[in-house]
């Protein structure tokens, strides 16, 4: 039986730096909190925090006074940097230098269009750690849609800035973009091309692994796609390659296989998510090969 495993799968880079800087400060041998799990990965959260990275939610942090906070890939709203402020919490910046971008163009955008009459629309998961980051630079009065049945909440005879969290699928974004373009022209916007202003925000380490998962995902008789059970792009992923070979599996742990999968097959395919460590995908590669 032939074990392949997808080469792009792994950390991307704004996990693999919030990781290091994470592993950096740990090294001084200091307690170090992580503001909400650093990567939506159960099994490095529990590497990192036999390490000493200890998760705490925003209650926790609310009680926190003089020590070290890491503020994860994801990012965080202003309000959180003005509490650690308040309370002498330094702070251990590990925000994506992408979201980080993404957190600016929003602000930039809706302080701009608020004199215009603009709305700020953010394709995005409710609750999701980078989409509460987002909408806190703007006051939270960004509008959030997760499909067509949102756009209600949209006036489209004002003139709409489309944004997407960075880890949306690039195909599911587009069918919404159109629709919305297809409803203003439909109510007789004159201008549709002007009123929609779409912002390309999914990041390229999420959107290039859709067409490559694709075609490795087609090539493999089963797949085992590797992943927390919370990662939103895991999850878009993994239906990803569901979507083309029917016989794809998803895990988040090695005690999670099931030995019958690979009854008769040739070929295995393992990839996974951008917050799927290198190390954990390999082990699962092991434990098949002896299968
Ligand atoms: S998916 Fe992209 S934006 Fe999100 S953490 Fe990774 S590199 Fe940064």
């Amino acid at each position: 039986m032939l074990v392949e495993i997808d080469k792009q799968s792994g950390f991307c880079f704004g996990v693999q730096n919030a990781v290091e800087i994470a592993e950096k400060a740990l090294l001084k041998g200091e307690r170090v909190f992580s503001l909400g799990p650093i990567v939506h990965n159960d099994k490095e959260v529990d590497r990192l925090s036999s390490l000493g990275l200890l998760s705490i939610d925003h209650e926790q942090f609310l009680k926190l006074k003089n020590c070290k906070v890491l503020i994860r890939a994801h990012g965080e709203p202003p309000e959180t940097y003005a509490i650690a402020e308040d309370n002498n919490i330094a702070i251990i910046e590990a925000t994506c230098p992408i979201v980080k971008r993404l957190q600016s163009k929003i602000r930039e955008t809706w302080i701009r269009t608020k004199k215009g009459d603009g709305q700020v629309v953010i394709f995005g998961k409710p609750g999701h750690a980078e989409v509460v980051g987002l909408q806190g630079q703007i006051n939270n009065e960004g509008i959030l849609v997760s499909g067509p049945d949102d756009f209600g909440k949209i006036d489209i005879t004002r003139p709409v800035h489309f944004f997407a969290q960075t880890t949306m699928s690039v195909k599911e974004y587009s069918n919404l973009t159109d629709i919305l373009f297809a409803k203003m022209e439909e109510n007789g916007i004159a201008d549709p091309g002007k009123n929609l202003t779409i912002n390309k925000t999914i990041c390229s380490q999420v959107s290039n692994r859709e067409p490559h998962l694709k075609a490795f995902a087609k090539k493999h008789d089963i797949i085992i796609f590797v992943s927390g059970r919370e990662s939103s792009n895991g999850k878009m992923l993994y239906s990803v390659c569901k979507n083309v070979n029917p016989d794809t599996h998803f895990v988040s742990s090695m005690e999670e296989l099931d030995k019958s999968w690979f009854l008769g097959k040739k070929s295995v395919g393992i990839c996974g998510a951008t917050s799927t460590p290198k190390w954990l995908i390999e082990n699962i590669r092991d434990i098949i090969s002896n299968i």
